[in-house]
């Protein structure tokens, strides 16, 4: 049997950083899902002068810094504040998190209810620090994969609707202040009723109140985000969610690009999304950066590899640059994850390895945590495995 995992029940952030296998984690909640350029730069500069230089981008649509030390948090905060990165008040971050639908637009429903939340943030009740909000509100709803308890969605009829996440029906609202009010008491009912106990709208058995039926169908979902050229600018992808601060301050500054175009100097804000992927608005070229993803047919977007070691405390393997050696050789989904709790990805894949013991575990057609058909290798002996099994398929 393969050991539990330690689970920590708290999400970290950047007043709460968590300590992790290469100092803390401090994580940046965009406000509306958006930063502008110049705050990406600013983040940049933070990753670098404070961190390890890396950046990741969370299946929350978080940005996090790693490698900070407990010298290099304060004079960090004090960045990250002065940039408007954080708020200057740690209360603000036990806020529940919005999820934005990325190309949102000024204005729109979605923009609207947040900015509306944003408002009334403290009516809202006081939740487990995992609990999230999604809204979603466009023609139809992307984000229906992406973590979130309470969910603000467009019905089949076109009409508001707001969703706790468990139910696959919602109940229609009249407008956006009737959503945001709807959401608010939504929260005080999951108080109310044994929330914290349960932690997430998805576990909580209480049912429903009268006064918020499960009723009314959400649209048919929308396309997620494609990589290249969008509406409102350009799409790129971050390799298993990671990038050097000097490639994505590469990405959106143009003075210090190797870039084709100057159209670039253009780029105005960055959506973050929960799919390892920005839009670069007002961007009217793909930039071709190393370190970056342009292509929908890149295998690396049908892998997930969790930090591993050093950077996880509860990793015993490196998982990045196993998954980098395993780019474009596996036909299908792959999970590199340094233990089993599979942080990466909760979902099977068509091929898993799982890191124990400083060695690797095989697993086909499974999550992080399955069965695995070989176990206890070492990279080497686990990159033979692959190579045997793809070419016998
Ligand atoms: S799955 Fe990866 S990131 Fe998650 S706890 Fe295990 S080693 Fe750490």
């Amino acid at each position: 049997m393969l050991p539990s995992p330690r689970i920590k029940g708290w999400c970290p952030g950047a007043w709460r950083p968590m300590a992790t296998g290469d100092g803390l984690l401090v994580r940046v909640r965009p406000s509306l899902s958006q930063l502008s350029s110049q705050q990406v730069v600013a983040l940049c500069d933070a990753a670098e002068t404070f961190g390890s230089g890396l950046i990741e981008l969370t299946s929350r649509a978080n940005l996090q810094l790693r490698g900070v030390t407990d010298a290099s948090w304060p004079p960090l905060m004090a960045f990250l504040v002065e940039h408007q990165l954080v708020s200057d008040d740690p209360e603000a971050e036990r806020q529940p998190q919005l999820m934005l639908v990325p190309a949102w637009q000024k204005g729109d429903d979605t923009h609207t209810i947040a900015r509306l939340l944003q408002t009334r943030g403290s009516e809202l009740a006081t939740m487990p620090g995992k609990v999230g909000i999604a809204i979603d509100a466009g023609n139809a709803p992307v984000l229906v994969d992406s973590a979130a308890d309470f969910r603000i969605e467009r019905s089949t009829e076109g009409d508001l609707l707001v969703r706790a996440d468990g139910y696959a029906l919602g109940t229609a609202v009249s407008d956006t202040d009737a959503a945001v009010e709807q959401l608010i008491r939504l929260t005080h009912w999951f108080v109310a009723t044994g929330g914290w106990d349960a932690g997430r709208m998805r576990r909580h058995t209480a049912p429903l109140p009268d006064w918020a039926p499960a009723d009314t169908a959400p649209a048919p979902p929308g396309e997620k985000l494609a990589l290249g050229e969008h509406r409102e600018g350009m799409v790129v992808g971050l390799p298993f969610g990671r990038v050097a601060a000097d490639t994505l301050r590469e990405a959106v500054s143009p003075v210090s690009g190797s870039l084709t175009s100057a159209s670039l100097v253009n780029i105005s804000a960055v959506q973050v999304t929960p799919w390892r992927r920005l839009l670069l608005q007002d961007c009217d070229t793909l930039p071709a950066i190393d370190g970056l993803i342009r292509h929908n047919s890149d295998p690396r977007l049908a892998m997930n590899a969790c930090p591993g070691a050093p950077y996880c405390e509860q990793a015993s393997v490196a998982t990045q640059p196993l998954a980098e050696k395993l780019n474009g050789w596996v036909e299908g989904t792959v999970h590199i994850s340094g233990c089993a709790k599979g942080c990466a990805r909760q979902r099977p894949a068509a091929l898993c390895l799982t890191g124990r013991d400083g060695r690797f575990d095989v697993i086909i057609n499974g999550r992080a945590d399955s069965a695995p058909v070989k176990s206890g290798l070492t990279e080497n002996e686990a990159l033979d495995v692959i190579k045997k099994l793809s070419e016998s398929r």
